[in-house]
C-alpha cells in the first residue's frame, strides 16, 4: 500500500464506515483512517430506540462490522478520539491530543448530537437524550428503575421510545408542542393515525402542549411543567427534540455551511479535497429541485459510498429517492420520497385494518409514499418516484389493481 497521505474520515458512524469500506472495495491503495469520538466500534443507531431499548436485541448485534474487519481491510480505526480542527493549508486533521494526520482527501461524516431545547431544567441530572449507544444504555438503566416516562417531542425517536417503554411496562406521557405527532416529516393523516395507535397502547399523548420547564426535585429532574402550569409527574424524562448538527469543524475551516455542510453531487464541499456525507451534508436534489439534507441510514450509506467513488476517481452523482423506516409496536412504517409540495393525496388500503399507504402526488406523478405494513406499495413507490411516470389516482386507490401493474 502507498505511504502517501490518503483519506482521513472524521466520524466513525454509518456514513464514515460506508465511505471507508467502499474505498477498499474499489481497491483504493492509500491509507484510510477512520476517526471516531465515541468509544464503540461503528454501530447502527436505529435499534437504540427500538429493539435494543425494548430488550429484544443484544448489543453485539449493533456493530456494523466485526472488530477483525478493520485491520483486515487496512482501515485504521482511531476510536475515543476527537478531531478538533482541519488545517486546510497543511492538509492535516488535528486531533484532541495534538497529533496531526496528513490527508490527500478528508471526509467529514460527523453527524450530529441530540438537540437540547432551551427549556429551563433541560440540563438537570436525570434528563435523558438519545443519539448514541452510551446514551441508550443510560436511558435503559433509567427506565429499569422507573415506573413512568415523560417524552418531550413526538417525532420518530420520541414515539419509538414511547413504544419500547410501553413494552417494558412503564406509564408513558408524550408531550408535543405541534398539533400532531411527526409533524415535521409525516402527513397529517399518518401523524393522526399513529397518535391514535399510541393512545390505544395506553400512551398519554398530548399534542399542542408546549413544555415550560423541567421540574427539579432533590437536585434532579422530577417532572415536567407545561405552559399552562400543569405538572406532569414522571420519574424519567427523555428530550427527543431533534438533531444539533456537528458542523463546527467545517465552519471553523471556512467551508460553506447552511443547515449542513454544502456539497455537490459528488460530495465535494467548497474545498474539493474535503468531502462530506451523511446527516451533516446538504446537497441539491435534482429529483426534487431543491436543496435537501437527509437524516437516514439509506442516505448515510449511499452518500458515504458516493464520496468514496469520488475519491477513487469516479465521481458519483448522489441523487437518491430518499427512504426511511420506523418501527412502533407491531407496525412497520416505510416512507419513500419527500411529501412537501404535493397537490393530491391518495389513500390506498384501509387504516382500520392496520395496513394502508398514503401516496403524495404532484402533476400526476408520485413524489412520496407513506406505507404502513405495506411493503409492496413502498417498493413500487420508490420505482415510480424515480421514473417520474404519471399514474392514474383511481387505479392507485383501487386495491384490485396490483402495484406491479402500475409499474408496467
Ligand atoms: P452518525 O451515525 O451520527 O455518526 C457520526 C459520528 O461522528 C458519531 O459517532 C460522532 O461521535 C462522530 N463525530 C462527530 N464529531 C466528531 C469529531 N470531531 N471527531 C471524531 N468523531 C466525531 N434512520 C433510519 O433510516 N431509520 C431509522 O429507523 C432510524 N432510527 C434512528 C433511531 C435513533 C435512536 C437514532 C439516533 C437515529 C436513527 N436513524 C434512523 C438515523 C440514522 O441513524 C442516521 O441518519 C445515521 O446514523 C447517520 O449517519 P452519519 O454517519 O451521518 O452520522
Amino acid at each position: 500500500m502507498s505511504t502517501q497521505p490518503g483519506t482521513v474520515i472524521i466520524g466513525a458512524g454509518q456514513a464514515g464506515l460506508a465511505c471507508a469500506a467502499e474505498l477498499r472495495r474499489r481497491k483504493y491503495d492509500r491509507p484510510v483512517t477512520l476517526i471516531g469520538a465515541e468509544t464503540a466500534l461503528p454501530y447502527q443507531r436505529p435499534p437504540l430506540s427500538k429493539a435494543y431499548l425494548s430488550g429484544e436485541m443484544p448489543a453485539n448485534r449493533l456493530w456494523l462490522k466485526p472488530e477483525a474487519f478493520y485491520p483486515a481491510a487496512g482501515i485504521e480505526c482511531l476510536l475515543n478520539t476527537a478531531a478538533t480542527a482541519i488545517d486546510r493549508e497543511a492538509r492535516e486533521v488535528v486531533l484532541a491530543d495534538g497529533r496531526r494526520i496528513a490527508f490527500e482527501h478528508c471526509v467529514i461524516a460527523t453527524g450530529g448530537e441530540a438537540r437540547i431545547p432551551p427549556i429551563p431544567g433541560a440540563n438537570l441530572p436525570g434528563v435523558q437524550v438519545l443519539r448514541t449507544f452510551a446514551e441508550a444504555d443510560r436511558l435503559s438503566a433509567a427506565l429499569e428503575n422507573a415506573s413512568s416516562l415523560a417524552v418531550i417531542g413526538a417525532g420518530y425517536i420520541g414515539l419509538e421510545v414511547a413504544a419500547s417503554a410501553r413494552k417494558r411496562g412503564l406509564a408513558v406521557t408524550v408531550l408535543e408542542a405541534a398539533e400532531r405527532p411527526m409533524a415535521r416529516t409525516a402527513s397529517p393523516i399518518l401523524g393522526g393515525w399513529f397518535g391514535a395507535v399510541h393512545r390505544g397502547y395506553g400512551v398519554d399523548l398530548r399534542v399542542s402542549t408546549p413544555v415550560a420547564s423541567i421540574l427539579e426535585r432533590e437536585g434532579k429532574a422530577g417532572g415536567v411543567v407545561l405552559a399552562d402550569g400543569e405538572i406532569v409527574e414522571a420519574d424519567s424524562i427523555l428530550l427527543a427534540a431533534g438533531l444539533a448538527l456537528n458542523t463546527g469543524l467545517a465552519e471553523a475551516a471556512g467551508l460553506e455551511c447552511a443547515d449542513g455542510i454544502l456539497v455537490d453531487p459528488s460530495c465535494r464541499t467548497s474545498d474539493p479535497n474535503i468531502l462530506a456525507c451523511g446527516d451533516v451534508a446538504r446537497f441539491d436534489s435534482a429529483l426534487y429541485g431543491r436543496s435537501i439534507r437527509l437524516e437516514s441510514v439509506q442516505n448515510a450509506i449511499e452518500q458515504g459510498k458516493a464520496a468514496a467513488a469520488t475519491i477513487a476517481g469516479e465521481p458519483a452523482t448522489h441523487d437518491p429517492v430518499p427512504w426511511f423506516w420506523s418501527d412502533q409496536y407491531e407496525l412497520k412504517l416505510q416512507i419513500a420520497g419527500l411529501i412537501e409540495g404535493a397537490d393530491l393525496k391518495v389513500r390506498r388500503g384501509d387504516p382500520e385494518l392496520g395496513n394502508f399507504s398514503v401516496f403524495h402526488m404532484k402533476d400526476g406523478r408520485i413524489i412520496a409514499c407513506e406505507a404502513v405494513n405495506s411493503a409492496p406499495e413502498f417498493m413500487a413507490a420508490q420505482k415510480l418516484i424515480r421514473s417520474g411516470k404519471t399514474v392514474d389516482p383511481e387505479a392507485l386507490r383501487n386495491l384490485d389493481v396490483a402495484m406491479r401493474d402500475l409499474l408496467a
